[in-house]
């Protein structure tokens, strides 16, 4: 008893420490300044695109609390002087929208019509009450224009990858490209093939979007960057989806597929989830999507 007792102080102390540490490191918010007009916001969750239009701020993702949604708000409107009139969710995934619910009901809110789709299906629970009033409320499905103040936002979903239903946001006056989760720079990306995403398709995705004449690149995660990094990331994606092509012609096993796996071209890379104890986007897990896409093992539900 006395010995359980004590198992379950550890356990508490845990809890309640890690719990307090991430919240810590989820409050803090670190502000990039890209053009005089527009802002890279970072935290624990996917990087916030702010750009000033002289109309109302839009905001490119939410990270991952509503906690951190008012954090961004309030950070965003002290550098643009302007409210918040628009969110664009570049996905569906958690670190990216669920700090939606921080803004008033009748914000436009745009994404693609896959991404509403995943949100009301695979994150429900989540868009439940008042949160509901945040989910995108204008939606496409291949290409957007947004003319807004003295702004020109162009939205493009160029193809499978992350997930089936991503949108890039090209920012016409400052020359920048915002990926979502197209593009992990230096880090473990995370491959939803559930949702749609392709290790295979990744590349000719990126192909895409770089037809964007950009010449500073957002990436999801990681540090600001350009075309010359995506390329790098474009590689790395290639070489993955190569294992998994060569591991279903040669019918290897998983675990013969993870042991023989010659992929260098990650060296470098670290997770993108900062929260410690909970790890899972590594090489492991993306030779594992890899495979399982290549095989079949995995397939997209509908
Ligand atoms: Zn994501």
């Amino acid at each position: 008893m006395r010995i359980f007792l004590i198992v379950l102080g550890i356990v508490v102390a845990l809890v309640l420490g890690v719990g307090g540490y991430v919240y810590q490191v989820a409050m803090s918010l670190e502000v990039e300044r890209i053009t005089d007009d527009l802002h890279m916001i970072k935290g624990l969750g996917g990087n916030v695109g702010v750009l000033a239009t002289g109309e109302g701020t839009v905001l490119v993702d939410t990270m991952t609390l509503e906690a951190q949604g008012a954090a961004i708000r309030e950070r965003a409107e002290a550098l643009t002087g302007e409210p918040v009139v628009m969110i664009i969710n570049t996905h569906y995934h958690l670190d990216h929208t669920h700090g939606n619910p921080a803004f008033d009901s009748g914000t436009r809110v745009v994404a693609t019509e896959r991404t509403l789709g995943y949100l009301k299906e695979l994150d429900a629970d989540y868009w439940t009450g008042t949160a509901a009033d945040l989910l995108p409320n204008e939606t496409f499905e291949h290409e957007h224009v947004i003319e807004l103040g003295n702004k020109t936002i162009r939205l493009l979903h160029p193809g499978r990858g992350h997930t089936d239903g991503d949108l890039v946001v090209y920012f016409e006056e400052e020359r920048v490209l915002h990926m979502g989760d197209l593009y992990f720079n230096e880090m473990y990306p995370n491959i939803d093939l559930e949702a749609g995403g392709s290790v295979r398709e990744w590349s000719a995705t990126l192909d895409t979007a770089m037809t964007l004449p950009a010449t500073t690149v957002i990436p999801g995660h990681g540090e600001l960057s350009d075309k010359a990094g995506m390329r790098v990331f474009q590689a790395f994606m290639e070489d993955l989806a190569e294992v998994g092509r060569k591991a279903a012609e040669e019918g290897k096993s998983l675990e013969e597929t993870l042991r023989d796996a010659d992929l260098t071209s990650d060296a470098g890379y670290v997770s993108p989830i900062e929260i410690p104890f909970v790890a899972g986007l590594d090489h492991e897990f993306v030779i594992t999507r890899a495979w399982e896409e290549a095989t079949g093992a995995v397939a997209p539900t509908d």
